[in-house]
């Protein structure tokens, strides 16, 4: 197999038809940000000064992304049946993201409580909702659509075997698929995810991944040279204000980050796989959309908050200029 198959023709403006560009097979949430003063204790009430909403999940935030920069989209997800599941249907919308596939469930949205203190520090909680409900079968029903897209783009934060079946469907189809190993999950099966022709973790997800340290850069080569060995054809760790390690089985390429004033880094390895994916299909050069992507995500951890960091094509572009 070749390294770098990209399997990506034409530019992404100019696929013809119904198809689409991206697919993004992943999790809808609902931040609810509380500003506290301190956590209260068991049996006690405090106020806390002040409170946020925001939009995320990692496919979410990865479509948001791609979409932005003039991709299109179409999600594959699941949304309750509550307040939130409007919420998130207008906010694919707003951004130009096909929501055909975001289906309706009995069951409470993804939401995410998180608490900031006055020093930044957070408590995150996760509740899964209707993202723990999507399915294989949910894949195999929209197989037809997603199979008309020219890049497959997977988290974690859906069940394994969905996963799983999305990595088939792409290896049915030759669609290239790009898995973000995130949240790190201990029992992610490295064999049922060898097909996939990008996997992009950060460092410490490298780590969980393959079970080995991440001190060094040699490290990181080392890990990610495991995963090589698995079958994956292109590694990309991503290692926040340095940039990114691309490794396949003939290329060792770091793609030194860009140098900012951090604010916010939130959401900044959803910016980088969102525009990473819109280049590769754009243009099916890995290391100049990793350029790209360096770019793109180390502009969004100048801006507060995760989606509403993430500049759109036009801003993109005055920044490049
Ligand atoms: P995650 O957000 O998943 O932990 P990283 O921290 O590795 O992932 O960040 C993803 C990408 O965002 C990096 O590869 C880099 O391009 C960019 N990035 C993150 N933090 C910074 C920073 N402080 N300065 C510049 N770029 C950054």
């Amino acid at each position: 197999m070749a390294a770098d198959r990209t399997n990506l023709p034409g530019t992404a403006s100019s696929a013809g038809g119904g198809g689409k560009d991206i697919a993004v097979i992943g999790s809808s949430n609902m931040d609810l940000i509380t500003y506290i003063t301190r956590m209260p204790s068991e049996g006690e009430t405090v106020e806390a000064p002040d409170f946020a909403m925001g939009f995320g999940g990692k496919g979410a935030n990865q479509a948001v992304s791609a979409s932005r920069l003039g991709s299109r989209v179409l999600m594959l997800t699941r949304v309750g049946n509550d307040l939130f599941a409007q919420s998130t249907i207008e906010n694919y919308r707003r951004n130009g993201i096909d929501t055909d596939l975001v289906l309706p469930t009995q069951a409470a949205s993804g939401v995410a409580p998180i608490f900031v203190d006055e020093e930044s520090r957070n408590s995150i909680l996760i509740v899964k909702g209707a993202n723990a409900l999507l399915t294989p079968e949910d894949v195999l029903r929209a197989e037809e659509d997603i199979a008309s897209c020219r890049l497959i783009v997977l988290q974690l934060e859906i069940p394994l075997e969905t996963v799983y079946e999305a990595v088939a469907l792409g290896k049915r189809h030759s669609i290239p698929v790009l898995l973000n190993p995130a949240p790190a999950q201990p029992d992610l099966e490295l064999e049922k995810v060898r097909d996939c022709q990008y996997i992009v973790p950060n460092e410490s997800e490298l780590s969980l991944l393959t079970g080995m340290p991440v001190d060094s850069l040699d490290d990181v080569r080392n890990a990610a040279a495991v995963l090589l060995e698995v079958g994956i054809a292109n590694v990309i760790v991503t290692l926040g204000s340095r940039g990114a390690l691309w490794m396949t089985r003939t290329e060792d390429r770091l793609i030194p980050g860009v140098a900012v004033e951090a604010r916010d880094t939130t959401g900044a390895g959803d910016a980088f796989i969102g525009c990473f994916g819109h280049f590769l299909v754009s243009t099916g050069d890995t290391a100049a959309s990793l350029e790209m992507a360096n770019r793109y995500s180390a502009d969004s951890v100048t801006k507060r908050g995760t989606q509403s960091s993430y500049a759109s094509k036009e801003e993109f572009e005055q920044i490049l200029r």
